[in-house]
């Protein structure tokens, strides 16, 4: 059974694979995506914490992030068409990256910060007591495990202060962002298919030429995109391209939580994002007087990698317990929820191994990855649509992206994107904090 041909065909409708799709559309490809779910957004995007920083460890990240934040600044003109379930909005609570000693992970972005202009205040440590009077100020780290007999150590010395980014915030729906990216690019003439899964990878004479799906049907194309999370190295490997690229991706599965707000104050209100790796937590502004609280991926935590299509199971207690107590620390006055009451999610990140992503083309002509999302892209969805769809147009009208890596202009900053950063062949990049900062 063969289908009608397109320009191009996305796998995965999460937030990445709305926004590859939106601009491409925009551009106009004739595209068609495909998700084996049952709605855009489905995927990991559902369980992301939307947090939207700048705080990444390689000046084409920060970049990125600074770019990206602009298109959640201007959602609805950049989605370009009406949605009836709405509009995902941008909360612009700014974020506190406290300060624990000299050796930490604003050393590395604070120069890239005044390298690039982005915007920041620096809080010294009565600054910050008087921006956040509920936070204790002690040195807790390095972040442990209620395991370990140094977690009940008393505090060791004081914070130093804080880098604050004003422009800093969080999305508060993930899904529905993904939604509106789907809503705009079928303005375009996009089309959709879900519960449709890719099965195969369909190559002749040495080019992907189009997807075939579980029900048999087969769909020619231009190009095809893997966009597919979590899945994203079972598709390489449909492709036929997994052992050609020099960075992997895996699915790593990951809690966060939700604990209720302070008993004395709403800090939905007085809040904002906080990165506090002396814990080994992040944590933001949930409405309704709650916090959602993730970890930072400290080295005493566990990486399990699992089954992208496995059962997750529920949040465990140990990571409840861990991270309420952690979160604790640094708020007293939270106190800390029992076991019985614990809520959150459990999802997947697909993870690369620099926790950098993979934009890039493949060894396989008209096969495109958009992968290695890490726990840290959401915020990049509108810039990496931009930058695939950028990529794909050079490629495709012979640019030897391999040998000449693209750097690309942000449209709203200005700021070059140097594609080299996301490239499949890169060495491991050890710049890179390896964690979710990305
Ligand atoms: C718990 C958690 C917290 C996070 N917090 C943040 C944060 O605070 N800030 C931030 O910037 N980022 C964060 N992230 C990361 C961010 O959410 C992800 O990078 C982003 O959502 C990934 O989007 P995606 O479109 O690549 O993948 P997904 O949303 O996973 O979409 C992939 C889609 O592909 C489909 N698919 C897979 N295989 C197939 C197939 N064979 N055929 C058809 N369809 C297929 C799936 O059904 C799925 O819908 C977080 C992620 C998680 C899990």
């Amino acid at each position: 059974m063969t289908n009608s041909r397109y320009d191009a065909v996305i796998i995965g409708a999460g937030v990445i694979g709305t926004a590859v799709t939106h601009e491409l559309s925009r551009r106009g490809w004739r595209t068609l995506t495909v998700d084996k779910g049952p709605a855009a957004g489905f995927g990991s995007t559902s369980a992301s914490s939307a947090v939207i920083r700048f705080s990444y460890s390689t000046t084409t990240g920060v970049a990125a992030a600074w770019e990206g934040m602009h298109y959640w600044a201007d959602w609805e003109h950049h989605i370009g068409a009406p949605d009836e379930s709405g509009y995902a909005k941008f909360i612009r609570c700014g974020m506190a990256m406290l300060i624990a000693e000299e050796l930490g992970h604003h050393n590395r972005v604070r120069p890239i910060w005044d390298e690039l202009g982005i915007p920041y205040e620096y809080w010294d440590r009565e600054a910050l007591a008087e921006r956040m009077p509920l936070f204790d100020l002690g040195r807790f780290g390095p972040p442990a495990r209620p395991d370990q007999d140094n977690f009940w150590e008393p505090s060791r010395g004081e914070m130093v202060g804080a880098l604050f980014s004003p422009d800093a915030g969080y999305v508060d729906d993930p899904q529905l962002a993904a939604h509106n990216l789907q809503r705009g690019a079928e303005a375009n003439g996009a089309e959709f298919r879900f519960r449709s899964e890719v099965v195969k990878i369909i190559t002749e004479s040495g080019r992907c030429t189009g997807v075939e799906l579980a029900d048999g049907s087969r769909i020619d194309a231009k190009v095809v995109v893997n966009v597919a999370g979590p899945h994203s190295s079972n598709i390489n490997r449909l492709a036929g391209v997994y052992d050609s690229m020099n960075i992997k991706t895996e699915a790593i599965r990951h809690e966060t939580y939700h604990v209720p707000g302070p008993p004395d104050a709403d800090f939905t209100e007085i809040g904002f994002n906080v990165a506090d790796d002396d814990n080994g937590i992040y944590f933001r502004p949930q409405p309704g007087n709650n916090i959602l609280v993730g970890t930072t991926d400290p080295p005493c935590d566990p990486r399990e990698v699992v089954d992208p299509d496995g059962d997750l199971g529920e949040l465990t207690n140990e990571g409840w317990e861990t991270n309420t107590l952690r979160i604790n620390k640094r708020m007293p006055s939270l106190g800390v929820p029992l076991p019985h009451e614990k809520r959150g999610v459990v999802d997947r990140y697909d993870r690369s191994d620099d926790w950098i992503p993979i934009y890039d083309r493949t060894d396989l002509d008209g096969f495109y990855v958009a992968i290695g999302t890490s726990g840290n892209q959401f915020k990049n969805a509108g810039v990496a649509g931009f930058m695939m769809a950028e990529l794909i147009e050079a490629v495709e009208n012979g640019h030897d992206h391999d040998a000449d890596p693209l750097v690309l202009t942000g449209p709203h900053t200005g700021l070059p994107l140097e594609m080299v950063t996301f490239r499949r062949n890169r060495e491991i990049d050890r710049r890179s904090s390896m964690s979710v900062h990305g």
